[in-house]
């Protein structure tokens, strides 16, 4: 015999059978199956919160269309009416002018929890109510109806339960792609810096929290020494330095005391980062601002991802510090040829670019060879170590020293004329004559000097070669003169012998490690004593 309410059951779940996005999707479909079945003027669905007796409406369904609302209703006064919608699945207001039918939904959807620090995937149920609407008093739900209604209902919340671990299943998916593809990203980025801000601002955007920060230590692990943040505008900051908050510092105390804390009633969550026994820093998540719960899901997530961005910063800096170490000479710490030909050519491109000054002094330590004949190599190393120190105490943050070779050092002053040039080397002169060499066989004191050339860009030259060559032209004529002071290439061009030009060229390229010496003059008393 053909069974009507069978056959209704079984065209009802062919049509919302499907494999749906999320919940919304899944109530598009269902609601308006029951306004066609039932020929009802609206229908609602609520979710049910329990503890305030709240039926929080999430989507209402009319004639025409569907749409989602938001608004909550208070049924803490119908005691009546709630009892009898918990235990029968069903219950009629009796307070509306026409008629309208309650019917209660139960489903399980995945969650998570911690369990003495352990995590544990969850099934927890979760309570939904239909609201079916007639606007005429006299077409009230039949009993067959009610009954049909509640198979419906049965068959809507196998239907959200399926959708809910869907959901669950492809959010966690779409989490690890969009961390792994992050972690890629920072992996293949060379500077720590830029990989640094691509993750922030990554994971910012992906898990749309409030702010996210991140706080390193330095290589002790034991304070923090920069913190990187993000807000939801996406603007990255940055701060660095030894002297942070207390606060801060003691966070990262707890934080390695009692591994990832997550503190989702403040809608904040702090994720170490290390690598065994190495503490890296540690990341911290909010939603202070929003007040927004974190998931727990995210959470979990977000912990798996810090240990590859652990080990990914880890390596970042070790590159970096093998990079530093290459750019830089081991006796003076000043950088290297090779370093400074690449910063010279770029401030030689903005200088063009913006029509500023540039200038460069070679210095050369006069006598250098006697310094090491007389009174030992260690000796040498210990002025060319001096003499560096000066220079770095001397010059800006944006001037570029270098080591060019044995004892010539060459400065890049950007934004620096021809005068201004001249301060800087009669400085460098005068502070580098007031060293003392440490040689206790000596009587006398022993002080050290030094010759310098000068020349300035665009006057001068317009390529870093010209202006070297210009430079270390300069140098030769202060050479000549008998060493010890400085010249601008412009104001002795006279003095430059021409012969001297051809000689001084086959050398400028690429000087030697040591140099013949190639004026007469003797070495000056002076100089020495
Ligand atoms: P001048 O006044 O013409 O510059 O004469 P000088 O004796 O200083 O001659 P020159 O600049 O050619 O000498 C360079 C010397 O620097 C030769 C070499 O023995 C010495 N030298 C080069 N590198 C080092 C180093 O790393 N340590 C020490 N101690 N000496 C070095
Ligand atoms: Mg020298």
């Amino acid at each position: 015999m053909f069974d009507k309410k069978s056959y209704t059951l079984y065209k009802f779940h062919k049509q919302i059978n499907q494999s749906f996005q999320d919940k919304r999707e899944l109530l598009e479909c269902a609601l308006p199956a029951l306004r066609d079945l039932f020929k009802l003027d609206r229908v609602y669905f609520f979710n049910w919160q329990q503890e305030w007796a709240l039926l929080s409406l999430k989507m209402m369904c009319k004639k025409e269309y569907c749409m989602d609302m938001q608004e909550d209703i208070s049924v803490a006064n119908e005691p009546a009416f709630l009892r009898q919608l918990l235990q029968q699945g069903v219950a009629e207001t009796t307070y509306l002018s026409y008629t309208a039918l309650y019917v209660l939904i139960r489903w399980q959807r995945p969650s998570v929890e911690l369990k003495s620090g352990e995590v544990h995937s969850v099934l927890r149920e979760k309570v939904g109510v239909l609201r079916l609407e007639r606007f005429r008093k006299n077409r009230v739900f039949t009993a067959s109806e009610i009954d049909l209604i509640k198979d419906l209902a049965q068959e809507i919340s196998h239907n959200l339960c399926n959708t809910e671990i869907d959901q669950a299943k492809n959010q966690r998916l779409n989490v690890s792609t969009a961390l792994n593809d992050l972690s890629t990203i920072f992996a293949s980025s060379l500077r720590l810096n830029d990989g640094l801000e691509l993750i922030l601002k990554g994971v910012q955007r992906f898990f749309q929290f409030d702010r996210v920060h991140l706080y390193l230590t330095n290589s002790e692990g034991t304070r923090i020494k920069a913190v990187w943040g993000v807000d939801i505008s996406g603007t990255v900051t940055q701060e660095t330095g030894a002297s942070r908050l207390e606060e801060e510092q003691q966070i990262l105390k707890e934080v390695f005391e009692s591994s990832a804390t997550y503190r989702a009633a403040r809608s904040i969550i702090y994720i170490p980062l290390k690598l065994q026994r190495t503490k890296i820093g540690f990341l911290t998540l909010d939603n202070i601002l929003s007040r927004r719960k974190i998931g727990y899901l995210d959470f979990i997530s977000l912990q798996q991802f810090a240990s590859q961005m652990a080990l990914s910063i880890d390596n970042a800096r070790l590159f970096e510090r093998v990079q530093e170490l290459s750019n830089y000479d081991e006796l003076t710490k000043l950088p290297v040829r090779r370093y400074f030909n690449e910063k010279f050519a770029e401030e030689i491109y903005r200088s063009k670019r913006f029509g500023l000054s540039l200038s460069l002094i070679i210095m050369d330590i006069d006598w250098f060879k006697q310094i090491n004949d007389n009174h030992g190599h260690q000796i040498g190393d210990w002025a060319l170590k001096a003499v560096s120190k000066i220079i770095r105490s001397c010059l800006r943050q944006t001037d570029v020293p270098c080591r060019f070779g044995g004892d010539e050092m060459v400065i890049m002053l950007p934004r620096t004329n021809s005068e201004e040039s001249k301060i800087i080397a009669r400085r460098l002169k005068e502070r580098i004559h007031a060293i003392t060499l440490p040689d206790r066989n000596s009587l006398e004191p022993i002080h050290l000097s030094i010759s310098q050339g000068i020349s300035t860009f665009p006057g001068d030259g317009t390529t870093a070669q010209e202006l070297l060559d210009k430079a270390d032209k300069a140098l030769y004529v202060v050479k000549q003169r008998g060493r010890g002071d400085f010249a601008v290439y412009r104001e002795v061009v006279n003095e430059v012998q021409p012969e001297t030009e051809e000689k001084k060229e086959e050398t400028s390229a690429e000087k030697p490690a040591e140099k013949e010496d190639s004026s007469s003059s003797t070495p000056q008393s002076t100089s020495l004593s």
